[in-house]
């Protein structure tokens, strides 16, 4: 029997012994070795977030494919594999007309998994990582070199993919941009990396938490504070007065990129003058827009050539039973990320 991290209802969790489906024609069968614990399941833990309960968490998981559904050519047994939440389903208009990064249904999830007395789950992303196995659909898993270990590779999943992603992708940061970065978590710490990889000249970075501060520096943010006049302006943080902040470090024809999930109801006020006069862009970022067969091998090959720090961003590894604790160190600020380690 499997096991996996449960919320049967808002604001609790439960391991529970939970039954894996069989896997369809396009699915593999992936057996977690680790999963990163994210704000998104967080954000899943207390609001439900448009999944029903009683949902599976996890969403930034790495692995080892145990089975492969019969029309799967790329994959095979054996395989180490990252996983994604938004694979293209290839179908809605966005995708019919090749926009795969702007996908309206990434909806490429595998047979739902169930608990022990036959109840039907949810899974966060479509995914649901902090269990024992998962099985998704081949788009869904991307191989990861041998050389790069799974509790890192994981993180490519989420904050990597969405941090980095929204630089090089959604925003498409140019050499020499002056960059800010509200909110220095694990997203926002990949921010900062991909502004530096982008060759940003100028990279401010923001945040209430001084040790989160001491991170961005280490990674690569050049400033500490509100920057003036900048191109682009990164909110992973998605409150409101962040917004609102972020609009007014913007200089000409600055662009905002908001990245941060939404409290439910939150609604901001903007002066349509300051947006017209400078011709500001709000561009919104899900994930970084990112597709996992054509962006995970170019994280993790900048990984490969120490370009990409996924090994400073694991703070610790943790087991299944420690989630609870993981989500506190994560609200208090105490971790870049939690690894669950299976
Ligand atoms: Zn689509
Ligand atoms: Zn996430």
């Amino acid at each position: 029997m499997d096991r996996g991290v449960v919320v049967p209802e808002l604001g609790r969790t439960s391991v529970e012994e939970i039954e894996v489906a069989e896997p369809g024609p396009q699915d593999v069968v992936v057996r977690i070795e680790a999963s990163g614990v994210c704000h998104s399941d967080l954000h899943v833990l207390e609001t439900g977030w448009a999944h029903p309960l009683p949902v599976v968490l996890g969403h930034e998981g790495a692995g080892v494919v145990e089975e492969a559904g019969s029309e799967v050519d790329a994959l095979a047994p054996g395989d180490r594999v990252v996983l994604g939440w938004r694979a293209p389903c290839g179908r809605c208009a966005w995708c019919r007309r090749g926009d795969y990064r702007r996908c309206r249904t990434p909806a490429v999830a595998g047979p739902a998994p169930r608990l022990a007395d036959g109840q039907e789950l949810s899974t966060t992303l479509r995914l649901g990582t902090f269990a024992t196995r998962v099985v998704v659909h081949q788009g869904a898993a991307v191989r990861v070199p041998d050389e790069i270990p799974l509790e890192q590779a994981c993180l490519v999943g989420c904050a990597v993919a969405t941090g980095v992603g929204s630089v090089l992708e959604t925003a498409k940061v140019w050499e020499g941009a002056r960059v800010g970065v509200i909110g220095c978590g694990a997203v926002g710490l990949s921010v900062v990396q991909g502004a530096r990889i982008a060759g940003a000249a100028e990279i401010y970075a923001l945040d209430l938490d001084e040790r989160k501060l001491a991170a961005a520096e280490r990674f690569g943010a050049t400033q500490t504070g509100p920057g003036d006049r900048l191109d682009f302006v990164f909110d992973v943080v998605g409150r409101p007065e962040t917004v609102q902040q972020g609009v007014s470090m913007l200089g000409h024809a600055g662009t905002l990129v908001y990245i941060g999930l939404p409290q439910p109801g939150s609604e901001v006020v903007l002066s349509l003058e300051r947006l017209f006069d400078r011709r500001v862009r709000i561009l919104v970022s899900h994930g970084g827009d990112h597709v996992p067969a054509e962006d995970f091998p170019r994280l993790l090959q900048l990984a490969l050539d120490g370009r990409l720090d996924l090994a400073g961003m694991v703070t610790k590894t943790i087991a299944l039973e420690d989630v609870d604790r993981a989500f506190d160190e994560l609200k208090a600020g105490d971790v870049i990320r939690s690894v669950i380690r299976l």
